[in-house]
This record gives C-alpha cells, sequence and structure tokens, in this order.
C-alpha cells in the first residue's frame, strides 16, 4: 500500500545517530512508504535538502526558515539576506514546497513574534511568486495563522503540517481547500480532538507525515521517529475514517503529488 511521508527531517540525528538518506528512504520503502518530502527550517538545513533531493529521487524538497528560527535571523540583521537565499534554493526543480513557516505561540514570544509574523508574509509571498506548494507549521496559532492567510491571499496549495486543529479548523481547511497533514499525534491516547478533526476532514484534503525524528507514534513513543513507522499513524487514521486501510492509502498518495506533483 504505497503512500508518501509529507514531512520529514532527515538531516536532524535521532536519539543516537544520523541515518544516512538511503539507508531511511530504504527502511521506509520496505514497508510501502515509497517518498517523502525532506523539510529545511533554517539555512543550513535547506541546503542540506537541495544536497538531499538531489541525491535520492525518492525525495522532493521544501525548504524555508522555521518560525522559531527567523526572529534569530532577524536579530542578527541577516533575514533578508536568509530569505534570499531560501528563495534561490527554492528554485530547484525538485524543491516543491516553501516550509515550514508559519506561527508558533508555544516557543516564541514578546519581540520575536513580529518577526515571526513578518517572516511568514514574506514566505506566503515567496510560494505565490514561484508557484509553489505552502506548508505550515501551527503552533497554538490556529486563529492567527489563518488570519494572515486571508489577508496575504493564500497560495493555491496549503498544507497545515502536523494539523493540530479541532472540527472548527478542519472546517475551514474543508471550506478554504487546505490539505491537513496528520502525524504520529493521531495515535496518541489524548489526542481526541484532533480524531474528531480528521474524522470530518475531506477524504481529498488528508495527508499522512512523521514530522522525523519527532512525534513517533503509539505503541512506539520514546523512540527516535521515521519514515517506516508511517504505517501505525495511517491505521490510526483508517479507524477514525472508518476506511479501508489500502483505499486510504491510495487516496493519500493521489492527495500528496496534487499537493506537491510527480516524484518521478
Ligand atoms: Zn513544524
Ligand atoms: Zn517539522
Amino acid at each position: 500500500m504505497p503512500v508518501m511521508d509529507n514531512h520529514t527531517h532527515l538531516d536532524f540525528p535521532d536519539a543516537e545517530l544520523l541515518v544516512g538518506v538511503k539507508d531511511a528512504l530504504d527502511a521506509a520503502a520496505a514497508v510501502g512508504v515509497q517518498g517523502a518530502v525532506q523539510v529545511g527550517c533554517d539555512l543550513e538545513s535547506s541546503r542540506f535538502t537541495v544536497k538531499a533531493v538531489e541525491l535520492d529521487s525518492r525525495l522532493l524538497g521544501a525548504v524555508a526558515l522555521h518560525p522559531n528560527d527567523a526572529p534569530g535571523y532577524a536579530r542578527r540583521g541577516g533575514l533578508e539576506e536568509a530569505l534570499a537565499e531560501i528563495e534561490a534554493l527554492a528554485a530547484h526543480p525538485r524543491v516543491r514546497a516553501i516550509g515550514e513557516t508559519g506561527l508558533d505561540f508555544f516557543r516564541t514570544e514578546g519581540e520575536g513574534l513580529a518577526h515571526q509574523r513578518y517572516s511568514f508574509r514574506r514566505h506566503i509571498d515567496i510560494a505565490k511568486r514561484l508557484g509553489l506548494t505552502l506548508q505550515i507549521h501551527d503552533r497554538d496559532a490556529h486563529d492567527d495563522v489563518v488570519q494572515v492567510l486571508r489577508e496575504e491571499g493564500a497560495p493555491e496549495r496549503v498544507v497545515f503540517h502536523c494539523f493540530s486543529g479541532d472540527e472548527a479548523l478542519a472546517r475551514t481547511c474543508n471550506a478554504e481547500g487546505w490539505y491537513m497533514s496528520f502525524a504520529g499525534t493521531v495515535t496518541f491516547k489524548n489526542a481526541a480532538d484532533l480524531r474528531s478533526a480528521l474524522a470530518i476532514a475531506e477524504p481529498d484534503r488528508i495527508l499522512v507525515e512523521t514530522d522525523a525524528p519527532f512525534l513517533t507514534p503509539h505503541p512506539h513513543r520514546g523512540r527516535p521517529n521515521a519514515s517506516y513507522m508511517v504505517p501505525y499513524t495511517v491505521r490510526a487514521m483508517a479507524d477514525v475514517t472508518g476506511s479501508e486501510l489500502s483505499e486510504l492509502c491510495a487516496q493519500i498518495a493521489a492527495n500528496t503529488v496534487r499537493a506537491y506533483g510527480s516524484w518521478d
């Protein structure tokens, strides 16, 4: 049952070691996870992303300054230069998304929030001008993310990575045609609101991801996450949506190609 992990960080070492790109993708392929989107969070990891997509055809890329990293660039006076490099890296034909960008009210506060908003607006602009998908990081900031998207005018394709909303946000995404990407969090015991959101999400807007090495699905919480763990998440998603697992995977694979273009 082929499916794709549309948000992973292959450059972040897991607990003990950095697993090679090919090894990580081989392990994923062995359980039917045919492709992944490697996501950059700062200049270094966005440069890594471009190298990685050239190394292995099972990868597409996303590049951006993470909402928790953008304030640091701004404080050092390097935000404009960094955004210019992100735009240059995004010109690579296998980079299909600007992300992860967005708002994070959990880890950033004070003056950093103004930089975060500014950076989010600039990333939206880059995605629109380059015709790329926008991959959003939204932590404790649902209403503000939606507001900024509406003020700026959302790009044609928007993905809420590690969707963490409730039914209200799922309804907004359904109405706007925005993709909701579910991570291992949907398997957590305390995630009833998230499962209610998934239950009403339009089937053609659902994606799956790991956000590896973070957010390992149940029953392996505490261990580093990786793309080969996607089956635990899609099985939980099939339970919630009452779908046949193979049909859900086919739907997600089709949605993923619609959201990012073909891996071929
Ligand atoms: Zn994120
Ligand atoms: Zn991430």
